[in-house]
């Protein structure tokens, strides 16, 4: 444990550092007294880094926020993974992942748990306390400071809400609250395929920042569909590419890739850009619903995204197939020409298909392999 000054002797100190590392190495030892893994946690009382935070396993840097109270409260913003060990690395800034104060034993105890928990020895901290990008979520709970009333407002009506007229009025509720919490800082992720949830957004939460991600695999139609928004609601549609075009991506892999290794293709041309996009970003809205896939089934209306740092909204959650696609024929949602043609969800052409009557609506991706999601959602 390696604390600095803090505010005992720093003019810059926003926190206090060495009662708080006290407080949590006393915790672990009573919490666990059979705590025995080299794992450094460094605390800094600002923003600075005289603690060396970005060569701690844990490293915390000190701040303060307002909470629902507008009360000043102690927060630490967490970065995870450095060392100083046989193999060097930088801490990684968990973007939006900031614990109170009084959260930092329960914190600390959790995620040094999981280390001792899966720990070997070619498994140093951070391959497991402190997954990298592309790892699994470290957690899927919203952390404390990111949690407040009118979220779990939310999530408690959502859980009691079964009519399709109170779903709608919560999708628009959601819609609009995200973009007065988090103006310029949310943005909605659309594959074209996603109507009603455009529809919602640019009739709930006009000027929103949406963002189209152009595998440069899709139908003609997507591109079509996209350019008709742009003119028909009140959204700032923005396209975002992959690093590579399909030809370089040939060049480098050989041609259909998504035939032969469908997993990289969409880490690629999909999750790649996806995270690109969503960096500097606090929420992001999504079209997600539990209908859609058994790998969907317990997502709550608003999520914590671990892996990105951010929060996850889905205002359509709860919305099942058919309410879908009353809300498009009452509202007359502009809807992807291909829905004419039997495609119930909607993709990049190589791996989508129509579905047959009685099929599942998303038997018609990745059809051919047992794959059943891209990974932007897991
Ligand atoms: S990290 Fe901040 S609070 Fe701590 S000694 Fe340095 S400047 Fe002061
Ligand atoms: S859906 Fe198919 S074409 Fe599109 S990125 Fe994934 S594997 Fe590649």
């Amino acid at each position: 444990m390696l604390a600095c000054t803090g505010i005992e002797y720093c003019k810059l100190a926003l926190t206090e550092t060495k009662a708080r590392a006290r407080t949590v190495v006393l915790e672990l030892e009573r919490r666990r007294p059979d705590f025995d893994a080299p794992v450094a946690i460094h605390v800094n009382g600002c923003p600075n880094a005289c603690a060396r935070t970005q060569v701690g396993d844990i490293g915390l840097k000190g701040m303060v926020h307002r909470d629902d109270n507008d009360e000043l409260q102690e927060i630490f913003q967490v970065h995870l993974g450095g060392s100083l060990g046989a193999t060097p690395g930088v801490a990684r800034k968990t973007r939006a992942l900031k614990v109170t104060a009084d959260g930092l034993p329960d914190y600390i105890e959790r995620v040094t748990g999981r280390y001792l928990e899966q720990r070997s020895p070619r498994r140093e901290f951070r391959d497991v306390g402190a997954p990298r990008r592309g790892g699994r979520p470290a957690m899927t709970a919203i952390p404390a400071p990111n949690r407040s009333a009118e979220i779990e407002a939310f999530l408690a009506r959502e859980e009691a809400t079964t009519a399709y007229a109170d779903k709608v009025r919560l999708g628009r509720d959601v819609l609009a609250w995200a973009l007065d919490r988090y103006g310029d800082g949310v943005t909605l992720a659309s594959s074209m395929g996603d109507e009603v949830l455009l529809h919602l957004a640019g009739t709930s939460a006009p000027g929103i920042d949406v963002f189209f991600l152009d595998t440069g695999y899709h139908f003609a139609e997507t591109i079509g569909t996209r350019d008709a928004y742009e003119v028909i609601l009140p959204l700032k549609i923005r396209t975002v590419r992959p690093r590579e075009s399909v030809g370089q991506q040939d060049l480098r892999f050989g041609p259909r890739l998504h035939a032969r290794n469908p997993d990289l293709c969409c880490r690629m041309r999909k999750v790649a850009p996806l995270n690109a996009a969503l960096e500097g970003y606090a929420a992001w809205v999504t079209g997600v619903r539990r209908a859609d896939a058994p790998t969907r089934a317990a997502t709550p209306l608003i999520e914590w995204d671990a892996r990105r740092g951010m929060l996850k909204i889905n205002p359509l959650v709860g919305w099942t197939h058919d309410e879908v696609d009353t809300y498009a024929a009452a509202h007359g949602v502009f809807l992807n020409p291909l829905r004419q043609l039997g495609f119930t969800s909607i993709g990049c052409e190589p791996c989508t298909r129509p579905v047959g009557a009685g099929e599942d609506a998303r038997a018609g991706r990745w059809a051919d392999s047992d794959k059943v999601e891209c990974g932007l959602h897991i």
